[in-house]
């Protein structure tokens, strides 16, 4: 296995950056997870261009041109031999000893990892859709960057985890929810409107989400940006989540009470097909 650090390709296991990287001291960084389908890269494009959002956002420069760092991506993964799988891509202010104030000078760091993924759903979370429960939104106020600095969504995963839920679905102190730990978050009203949160600073604005947009207007399914709470998702006829790896990917409780009639829904399904469609019809890599 082989990862890629500022300018080498190293085994797996001695891919390792300097202590003083602002990344590991400060979060200093941005970061994107593209999946690899079939040999296909989904939505890269889309994922080079937030990229390049998040890195301008910080002031902070592309330690290659894009389509280097696209070439270095392509090649990461044939030197992996993995076709079904996802990149991860990192990009830090650089070493420099440790000053909160930007480094003069110093270049950014870059690395990347490949890793194999053998399914990206279990077929009981498609069959039965998966549980969240709802924690307090305590992450800070750019969650339009997608930043390395994580601790929040940490702390939320780990506890839907020991709750045996899949995703915590964060609530703005407003009381709607904004997205999920690592996910967008999708409900299909009992008019069968689709619905998602509008971007803003307060979500991530998702590759996946933005292609699934996409794709259900192309369907003619009437599509409505806008906030939901939790007590309208539990009337929902449907909700989902979406990112890089889960797609479209059911949920059919929340906080332990079913959404509906508690089983996955015709518009989940059909866009997470739609998804995989898209993908397979993209050049591949
Ligand atoms: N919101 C958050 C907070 C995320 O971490 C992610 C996953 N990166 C997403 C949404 C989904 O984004 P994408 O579809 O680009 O993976």
């Amino acid at each position: 296995r082989w990862a890629y650090v500022n300018g080498r390709y190293l085994p797996h296991r001695q891919a390792a950056v300097h202590v003083e990287d602002r990344g590991f001291q400060f979060a200093d960084g941005v970061y994107e997870v593209v999946t690899l389908l079939d040999g296909r890269f989904a939505d890269l494009d889309g994922h080079m261009e937030r990229l390049g959002r998040s890195l301008s956002e910080l002031r902070m420069d592309w330690p290659a041109a894009p389509r280097i760092v696209t070439m270095i991506a392509r090649e990461l993964v044939r030197r992996n031999g993995v076709r079904n799988g996802s990149l991860y891509l990192q990009v830090t202010r650089g070493v420099a000893p440790r000053d909160f104030k930007f480094p003069a000078d110093v270049p950014s760091t870059l690395v990347m990892t490949v890793k194999r993924v053998t399914a990206f759903a279990k077929p009981e979370q498609l069959e039965k859709g998966v549980a969240v429960v709802t924690v307090p939104d305590i992450r800070w106020g750019r969650r339009d960057i997608k930043t390395v600095g994580l601790l929040a969504p940490v702390l939320a995963k780990q506890q839907a985890a020991e709750s045996g839920a899949y995703e915590a679905w964060l609530i703005d102190p407003d009381g709607t929810v904004t997205e999920g730990s690592s996910s967008n978050a999708w409900i299909v009203t009992q008019d069968g409107v689709l619905v998602t949160r509008a971007p803003s600073q307060k979500i991530l604005n998702g590759i996946t989400r933005l292609s699934l947009l996409r794709l259900a207007r192309e369907r003619g399914i009437p599509v409505e940006e806008r906030s939901f709470t939790m007590e309208e998702a539990l009337a929902a006829r449907e909700a989902f989540v979406s990112s890089a790896g889960t797609f479209a990917l059911p949920v059919t409780r929340i906080d332990g009470k079913p959404v509906g009639e508690g089983r996955p829904g015709p518009i989940t399904r059909m866009l997470r097909q739609a998804y995989l469609d898209y993908v397979a019809g993209q050049v591949p890599s």
